[in-house]
């Protein structure tokens, strides 16, 4: 026998990790209750007894040994198998896999009674549900949510025969779950279950499709299954698990991936085409709106802009700016990375050459130091932000965070720098100070890879950290310590998010952050870079397939003869020579009357742009068009809706936050609705307008679409829907069999003006304009805006779920001080103004925020968040700023 090997039963097995692997991969039918691939084995079932080499012993616990002999299913092992069955159903009733188990083996119950009063079930979640009658103390539930999640709700209290499963004295809805249900993924019994599951098992599945989450830039990737529904919309989601062997989640999700699908056939989904006559919209069919859509955009040509969307697919955004420019002849177009990590694309090619994530998310797992800068990853990218949890957690990387509020991982952090909305710049600045004066500069990278350090160490100079305390508010110790932590790592890791960029200097913070790793040299290689944790889920496909002004479909510059010639050769059209207007600029044109037309896909402005950058431009435009899943804040306003399709219902591609592309395919159809018209996929709909308007395209389906994208798009040469299964392609993909980049930058940058050198970018701090108005008297506090865990963007989606039962409201987060000094109880509803406008949201008095910020999401229309900011954008990308306004607070 060879040395690597150990019989099982009398067959060989690898002897691998452990005995009930060698088991499993021997075929071998050894239960094991407690066990699970997600998490480490406890050996606390016992269900996997084994014998080996004459030894009982708990098979998901002992190591294989070469040489060894194992047997499964010996009388004795029967017998044991028996009498731990009838003591299970001493204190348990069990169901899942453990009571069919169970019942297989002949287990009554009756052999040693039943303990009396069953302990209760807890039905307050809307999505999990307790049933503390099935546990059996097999703690896999605690230990999913401690090593997955590193949410730590669960704990077992009691002893012996009064052991129980317990997450605190409060319902289980006011526990500190997420709600990822990981726990629930991973129970044998049933004993913690997902809802959906429960809902499920009482309908026929009649599929499952693998498709990639539609909320955030995380990327995850869904198994949906779904089941027949009684309405008239076909098929239903059932329920939702994590792809067990997906790269980006491992099986994981959040609240919003695995549970947010009820409005995909909530009642208020847009399904036939609304055209406003006599001021009011009313039902037409597809040719009339496509017919009445494509004569007023022919008419008003010249004077049309476009907004795409992040929620549609690659294909859907390479049709609209195709659309857009050779087909309406403007470079008029945007997509809603203008409201979030345009400054991060804008900063990053400045200095690295290329505006997208360095490396991959399985970089953190590599990291030894992570750099966490304006971004609340747990909430805003949940499955990534448990990936960075788990890492410090692990004791694996230190952690620093950047950021105005005490977030989870702030909380976890080694260092906390809890600055002053607004001055990401000096604090920036002295991180890179106290870099360089500590020596923790990698002069060989910088030497080899870097031009202008000498310059910008002189910079420096003024940006010590006992210089810009009093304006960042964060101790100079702090910073000393942090940068101390970030230089002395072997793999510094950086991620960020819209705390640096939806500033007025918010592509320069970016700039500064490109700056640190340059210092350190932690780019082009394993476990470092600057990676933006992308907001929305598709944000970069949509700039990548250049749905903005100044570059074309993989950042082409129209302006160079061989892209030019390239486009207008696959295209058939001339390139448009217009500048083209950012999205602000757009509003502007339409208040000024030079733009009339306004095409919007898949966004809801009138609730999340701020709402001054819009005074005037509704009313101003001849046609809005807005192609929706929901009559919104901004179709309400429209002149014609478009019934469009959710992710659910459509193929495609999204490119997450690391840039890999990734199928979404279609799981149910598009609803039809009691009118009969039905929505559609949004490219079918932006076909037949194409159409309508005089540019006709062949597509028969979004893999022609992306076919034509690896046309004029060089990094997606190898780009195709066939090569695509599985965890997709990380481009550039520059040749047809190419495997994908995971890393950018490991020898040269893309900057021919430098020879391939990444440049130090100087910049001075220039205070916000609206910082002007923060006065004791009048607006005493600085305001930050962000999402919340259940909540995604304008919340259309989220709040037609039961997530709005987890997070019903829009609250703002004031400190108790700030509380007891404006009078302010917690709970109470309060009005913030700011000098722009009013906000109505409840006031959480909390110490997540320090003295003299306060915090506010954005997901209720009735709130009136956008109300309240400043018309301040960001310097270079047009980025409003949605990071800080200057408020005051009173009870309502
Ligand atoms: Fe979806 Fe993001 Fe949650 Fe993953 S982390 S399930 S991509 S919302």
């Amino acid at each position: 026998m060879a040395v690597d090997v150990l019989t099982v039963n009398g067959a060989p097995a690898p002897a691998a990790g452990t005995v009930l692997d060698a088991c499993l991969s021997a075929g071998a039918d050894v239960p094991h209750f407690c066990h699970s691939d997600r998490v480490s084995s406890g050996g606390h079932c016992r269900s996997c007894l084994v014998e080996v080499d004459g030894r009982h012993v708990a098979a998901c616990t002992t190591p294989a040994r070469a040489g060894s002999t194992v047997r499964t299913d010996t009388a004795r092992i029967r017998a044991y198998r028996r009498d731990l069955g009838e003591l299970l159903a001493v204190e348990a009733t069990p169901g899942g896999v453990v009571g069919a188990t169970l019942a297989g083996w002949g287990v009554t119950g009756e052999r040693y009674g039943r303990a009396p009063g069953g302990p209760p079930t807890d039905t307050s979640h809307p999505y999990l549900r307790l049933d503390l009658d099935a546990c059996i103390g097999c703690r896999l539930c605690e230990r999913a949510c401690d090593g997955i999640q590193g949410q730590f709700v669960y704990a077992f209290t009691g002893r012996g025969a009064t052991t129980r499963l317990s997450w605190g004295d409060t319902s289980f809805a006011e526990s500190p779950c997420v709600a990822c249900g990981a726990c629930a993924a991973v129970c044998p019994t049933g004993a913690v279950s997902d809802r959906d599951r429960d809902r499920a098992a009482t309908t026929d599945e009649l599929r499952t499709v693998r498709t990639t989450c539609g909320y955030c830039g995380a990327g995850c990737q869904l198994d949906v299954h779904v089941g027949p529904s009684a309405g008239a919309d076909g098929d239903r989601v059932l329920r939702i698990d994590g792809t067990a062997d997906a790269v980006v989640n491992h099986g994981h999700l959040c609240v919003k991936g695995r549970y947010s699908h009820a409005f995909a056939r909530h009642p208020d989904r847009l399904t036939t085409p609304l055209l406003r006559k006599d001021g009011v919209l009313v039902p037409v069919s597809w040719d009339e709106a496509i017919a009445y859509v494509a004569a007023e955009l022919v008419r008003l040509r010249g004077k049309v802009g476009g907004l795409s969307s992040s929620r549609c697919t690659n294909e859907e955004n390479y049709l609209l700016q195709k659309w857009m420019r050779a087909g309406l002849g403007t470079n008029n177009v945007d997509c809603c990375a203008r409201v979030c990590h345009g400054p991060t694309a804008a900063g990053m090619r400045r200095v690295l050459g290329t505006g997208a994530a360095t490396n991959s998310l399985d970089d953190i797992e590599r990291a030894d130091h992570l750099l966490v800068a304006g971004s609340n990853s747990t909430e805003a990218h949940p499955v990534t932000g448990a990936r960075l949890k788990q890492r410090v957690l692990s004791g694996a990387a230190t952690l620093v965070v950047i950021d105005p509020r005490r977030t989870e991982l702030a909380a976890l952090a080694d260092v906390h720098l809890q600055l002053r909305p607004g001055t990401n710049v000096p604090l920036l600045h002295s991180f890179a100070h106290a870099l360089v004066k500590l020596g923790h500069v990698d002069h060989a990278f910088v030497a080899a890879r870097t031009e202008g350090f000498a310059d910008y160490v002189a910079f420096l100079d003024g940006y010590a950290p006992e210089a810009t305390e009093a304006v960042t508010g964060v101790p100079a110790a702090k910073v000393w310590h942090a940068a101390r932590l970030y230089g002395t790592a072997a793999r510094p890791l950086q991620t960020h998010g819209l705390g640096m960029t939806e500033h007025y200097q918010g592509s320069e913070s970016v700039m500064l952050l490109c700056n640190l790793a340059l210092l350190v040299g932690a780019i082009g290689r394993e476990g470092v870079g600057v990676n933006p944790l992308r907001g929305q889920n598709n944000v970069q496909g949509a700039a990548d397939m250049g749905c903005q002004p100044d570059l074309l479909t993989g950042y082409g510059n129209p302006h160079d003869p061989a892209v030019k010639a390239r486009f207008e050769g696959v295209w058939g059209r001339p390139l448009p020579t217009d500048a083209g207007l950012t999205l602000p600029r757009m509003y502007e044109a339409a208040r000024a009357g030079t733009l009339k037309a306004l095409f919007i896909l898949g966004e809801d402005v009138v609730q999340t742009d701020p709402a001054r950058h819009l005074d005037g431009v509704i009313d101003a435009l001849e046609l809005l068009v807005v192609q929706e899943l929901f009559l919104t804040e901004t179709a309400k306003r429209a002149h014609v809706v478009l019934p469009g399709a959710s992710f659910l219902e459509k193929d495609g591609t999204f490119t997450n936050g690391e840039r890999r592309v990734q199928r979404v395919r279609k799981a149910l159809e598009p609803p039809i609705g009691s009118e009969g018209a039905g929505a559609r996929a949004d490219w079918e709909v932006l076909c037949a307008l194409m159409a309508a308007t005089g540019y006709p395209q062949a597509f028969r389906s979004p893999a022609d679409i992306l076919d034509e994208v690896a046309r004029v798009n060089p990094a997606f040469t190898g780009v195709h829907h066939d090569r695509l299964d599985g965890d997709g392609l990380q481009w550039p993909v520059p040749t047809p069999d190419h495997p994908g980049t995971p890393r950018l930058h490991d020898t040269s940058f893309p900057l021919p003006a430098t020879g391939g050198r990444a440049r130090f970018a100087e910049v001075p701090y220039l205070p916000s304009p609206s910082l002007l108005h923060l006065r004791e008297e009048e607006y005493p506090l600085r305001l930050v805006t962000g999402r919340v865990l259940e909540h995604y963007n304008c919340g259309s989606m989220t709040r037609r779920s039961p997530n709005v039962e987890l997070a019903p409201v829009d609250a703002l987060e004031l400190h108790p001080a700030d509380a007891a000094r404006f009078g302010v109880a917690d709970g109470a509803a309060v009005v913030v103004t700011s000098p722009w406008g009013e906000a109505r949201p409840v006031a959480r008095v909390t110490d997540r925020v320090a003295e003299g910020t306060a915090f506010l999401s954005f997901h209720f229309p009735e709130t009136g968040t956008n109300e309240l900011m400043s018309p301040v954008l960001d310097r270079i990308a047009d980025c409003p700023e949605y990071k800080v306004t200057p408020v005051r607070v009173r009870s309502a």
